[in-house]
């Protein structure tokens, strides 16, 4: 039986990709580009259209020759059109209750007959790469499409050449790329879909490993273009007010302006400054320069990443579910790699997975029980869709049941971190392969170096699980709480894990590759799991107390700097009480069953938070103190 590609078609960028030996990837051009631009162009009445970035560089030379977005025209009628939709540089033709034609060079094309363009592109794209002709197809299309749409979007396929095999839902792909059908049954999961022009929320339910759309809302004209224009206005003025030109009246200038603010975007994505040079903005030779940040990209966009929570919570609302009634929230579209996006859908999820950790533990000393969904950003948000209909064409074969088996992590990968506990990085089924970070510091004064003790396994403490390896990375002394170091797993389709530390200051790196993260026996797995439940109590048990104990030794310091720093805040009453609570402390402490690691944490917090309270008039002495200090350093008292 012939080979079936899966084909993201979509409305700003299209993707082909396939499943190789069990391993699904996106098809490349000849020159490495993975998304093409759903863009054609018209050179002339007699030329082949051109299709891709090629054609995407002519759209500010040739507005009426080159169709974009031709998503949008799929299947809808003339009377279907808002007024904004007609706005195109090129000239689209209906009557009110007949089909939408685009008109170019004196031809009528149907946007069917374009899409077979941008499908007949990827359709030879694949053929190169895989050196075989390829004639079927798994095509996807947004939830919200109806039967017009769908019915455009196969015939498309056929103009193309394609057999298409099957229409899948753009969420349902997106959820078998994150590995989502191996979920428990009855999960429901969000797909957060926020691309270049349109955004769109959808519910799923998983039952029995079919997913079912349980409601989807969004805006076909909301996306990461909006954010461009947005910055495009902003540097248009700033280039006016620096004495330069109105790049609005100037074409080619103005699509210059654009470039380069989408390539600021994507970059502020990964860093905090980006700068936008653009030499040569009028023919006097007027050159801008401006450096933009990311806190100015956030602000000149926050209200419009900020509307998409309406649709997210009319999809909830249609779904008749809450938030933290999800399992998961998947993201994709480019445009969620940026990290605003990802917070306020976090923040708007109630995400229980999304904290950053802090310290050699997490923030907030309570073990975190999930009570929110998780949010997942394993997969490249820009692909996911893609591969999800290249996993759902290997079904359609018959020949994904290695991947099924292979492609998770079958146990959590972690460091150990302060106090002797287990810090998950990458828990465990999660597809593979994948790359996930956190950012460590260290907890005490004066250290110089981190150890990264790398760990796999399901039980809390680090001693419970099974080493992997360990090795440091070295740093500038500082106080605790200063260094920063980011640790970051990857393991690749092989199922190597490669551990990376950088300690942010210096930049210096150190990457380690270990054993095998998936090569692990069933039996042994299958044992892990099962000590992980049988012990679940007392696991828990040790890491409240490991916590519980690092919080009062902290206490235990702080008062003993207190006593000495400001013995007269207190009197005899309050000092003889504060002696008598450090004992105790003490005594508590001391009692640590060596065997289960853990002691009595009740009693622990309820007396370091009585001495806490005790030992007020000293913190807040030393807080005056140092606030002396600080002022008359800075030269504002004597
Ligand atoms: P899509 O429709 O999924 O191809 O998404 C395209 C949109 O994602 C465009 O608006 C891009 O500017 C945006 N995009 C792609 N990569 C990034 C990135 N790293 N950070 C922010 N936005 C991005």
């Amino acid at each position: 039986m012939s080979r079936i590609i899966g084909i993201d078609l979509g409305t700003t960028n299209s993707l082909v990709a396939t499943v190789e030996s069990g391993f699904p990837y996106v098809i490349a051009d000849s020159e490495g580009r993975r998304l093409t631009p759903s863009v054609v162009n018209f050179p002339d009445a007699e030329s082949a259209p051109v299709v891709g970035i090629e054609a995407q560089r002519q759209q500010p030379v040739q507005p009426a020759n080159t169709v974009y977005s031709i998503k949008r025209f799929m299947g809808r009628r003339g009377d279907d059109l808002a007024e904004t939709e007609k706005q195109v540089p090129y000239s689209v033709q209906y009557e009110a209750n007949g089909p939408v034609r685009v008109a170019v060079h004196g031809r009528l094309w149907s946007p069917e007959a374009i899409s077979a363009e941008i499908l007949k592109k990827v359709k030879q794209q694949a053929e190169v790469s895989l050196e075989e002709s390829v004639d079927r197809a798994v095509v996807t299309v947004p939830a919200y499409f109806n039967d017009a749409q769908r019915n455009a979007t196969k015939k498309a396929g056929e103009l193309a050449g394609l057999t298409v095999e099957r229409i899948v839902n753009e969420p349902t792909a997106a959820a078998l790329a994150y590995g989502l059908n191996r979920l428990k049954t009855n999960a429901k999961i969000a797909v957060y879909d926020l691309g270049g022009g349109t955004f769109d929320l959808t519910v799923l339910e998983l039952k029995e490993g079919v997913f079912q759309v349980l409601a989807t809302c969004g805006n076909t004209r909301l996306g990461g273009d909006d954010l461009n224009r947005r910055v495009v206005e902003h540097l248009t003025k700033k280039i006016q007010e620096a004495g330069g030109p109105d790049v609005t009246s100037d074409l080619t200038q103005l699509a210059r302006l654009h470039e380069a603010v989408e390539t600021a975007k994507v970059r502020l994505s990964q860093e905090l400054e980006a700068d936008i040079a653009l030499p040569f903005l009028s023919i006097d030779g007027f050159n801008f320069h401006y450096r933009l940040t990311r806190e100015e990209l956030e602000g000149l966009t926050r209200d419009i990443i900020a509307e998409t929570r309406q649709y997210c919570a009319r999809s909830l609302a249609d779904a008749g579910i809450e938030g933290k009634e999800l399992d998961q929230v998947i993201l994709v579209g480019g445009q969620t790699r940026m990290p605003l996006v990802r917070k306020m859908v976090a923040d708007f999820f109630s995400c229980t997975d999304f904290e950053p950790v802090h310290g050699n533990l997490r923030v907030g000393s309570e073990p975190h029980e999930a009570d929110g969904p998780q949010l997942n950003t394993s997969q490249n948000p820009d692909e996911a869709v893609a591969l999800g209909a290249a996993i759902q064409a290997e079904i359609l074969s018959g020949g994904m049941k290695e991947l099924l088996l292979l492609d998770v992590t079958p146990l959590s990968l972690g460091i150990e971190t302060y106090g002797g506990l287990m810090n998950v990085i990458i828990p465990r089924n999660t597809t593979i392969p994948v790359k996930a970070g956190e950012m460590f510091t260290t907890a005490a004064d004066r250290q110089q170096s981190m150890l990264i003790h790398v760990l796999q396994g399901e039980r809390e403490r680090a001693q419970d699980n099974w080493s992997l390896g360990r090795f440091t990375i070295e740093f500038e002394s500082a106080p605790k709480g200063v260094p920063r170091v980011g640790v970051q797993f990857e393991i690749d389709a092989n199922g190597i894990l490669h551990v990376l530390a950088r300690d942010t200051k210096s930049g210096r790196e150190r990457v380690v590759e270990m054993k095998s993260a998936v090569d692990v026996e069933d039996t042994k797995v299958q044992e892990m799991v099962e000590e992980s439940v049988e012990h679940a109590f007392s696991d828990l048990r040790a890491r409240q107390w490991v916590e519980a104990k690092m919080r009062a030794q902290e206490t235990l310091d702080a008062t003993e700097k207190g006593l000495e720093q400001c013995p007269d805040e207190i009197d005899a009453a309050q000092r003889q009480e504060i002696d008598r609570l450090t004992r105790e402390v003490r005594e508590l402490l001391s009692r640590e069953d060596p065997v289960t690691g853990a002691g009595d944490v009740d009693r622990l917090k309820e007396v370091v938070s009585r001495l806490d309270e005790v030992t007020r008039p000293l913190a807040d002495a030393m807080m005056d103190k140092a606030m002396e200090r600080m002022l008359r350093e800075q030269g504002m008292i004597s």
